[in-house]
């Protein structure tokens, strides 16, 4: 079954005790399995309290981070490359402190807009140093989640299929694609069907609405979303992502572009949207027994 997660940012803007307790007790409270912790700043994030809250309240994590173009790993300059992997690296011997079981987002490039387009060379030595960071997580039993975000966070992946051809250039077990409804509304031609295609290539999803305020208020499709991670036996995280300027991360809120208030109280938001996505969930896995696949026996065939 699905551990259903939200992200920490739907709480707090950062993590010192009070605001990680904020965060990690109201999740559990909503009756959420996890909570997905930003990492951009590994000097910020204080493993071992980190740890005793999350194990105070029964709770999993997952890390999420974008690269800056100061260690972008598509960067032809070799010091930022290397810097990126070497913060890659850091982030995932945290995680692992943490007790985390899943490092995830735009980590295949810098999370920004680009002006030009990706090159072979640039997704390459991307492909290369993810192989790398994913040997690091496999020894700690951590999986790797790329992101496939919008044009305008990132020019390496911005469609599943593009995820897919990441994964299989990187070449290791736990390496997976990492979907967003958000950012799937902007890209894909059909969502529903994009998951369909990316199949056991899935690690981790994000759930946020077209606006990225409360789920059902904007334009996603979700019944169709919700049926195709069924059909595909997804079995992985399902994470809620909803930003607004009531809840400010720093480095994070200006990077995803998050100047208008869409909502102002953090609990009933995430309350809101566990039922939402437990009720979806359950709804789409009654599916499959009402639907006939063409050519077995249905209407088409009289
Ligand atoms: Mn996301």
């Amino acid at each position: 079954m699905n551990k259903i997660g939200v992200h920490a940012l739907s709480w707090v803007g950062g993590w010192s005790e009070a605001e990680a307790r904020t965060a990690i007790e109201g999740s559990a409270r909503l009756g959420y399995d996890l909570v997905e912790i930003p990492m951009l700043d590994t000097s910020a994030i204080d493993t071992a309290m980190t740890r005793r809250l999350l194990q105070e309240s029964g709770i999993a994590a997952t890390v999420s981070l974008g690269l800056d173009p100061t260690n972008d790993i598509t960067s032809s300059d070799p010091d930022i490359a290397q810097r990126g992997e070497t913060h890659l690296k850091t982030v995932v011997t945290l995680a692992n402190e943490i007790g985390a079981t899943h490092v995830c987002g735009v980590i295949h490039s810098a999370m920004k807009k680009y002006m030009e387009p990706a090159t072979d060379a640039a997704i390459d030595q991307s492909a290369d140093i993810l192989r790398r960071i994913c040997a690091h997580a496999e020894g700690l039993g951590i999986e790797i989640g790329l992101e496939v975000v919008n044009r305008y966070e990132s020019n390496v992946l911005n469609t599943a299929a593009q995820g897919v051809a990441l994964c299989d250039s990187v070449g290791a077990k736990n390496v997976k694609v990492h979907l967003d409804t958000y950012h799937m509304n902007i890209e894909e031609a059909d969502s529903a069907h994009a998951i369909l295609e990316t199949g056991d290539r899935l690690g981790y999803f994000h759930i946020g609405e077209s606006h990225r305020g409360y789920l059902g208020s904007g334009s996603i499709d979700f019944d169709g979303i919700f049926r195709s991670l069924a059909r595909i036996g997804y079995g992985g995280p399902i994470v809620f992502e909803s930003f607004s300027s009531e809840v400010v991360n720093p480095q994070l809120s200006s990077m995803l572009g998050i100047w208008r208030n869409l909502w102002s109280d953090g609990e009933d938001l995430c309350r809101h949207a566990f039922q939402f996505t437990t009720a979806h969930l359950h709804a789409a896995h009654k599916v499959d027994g009402l639907v006939k696949e063409p050519g077995a026996g249905g209407a088409r065939d009289g």
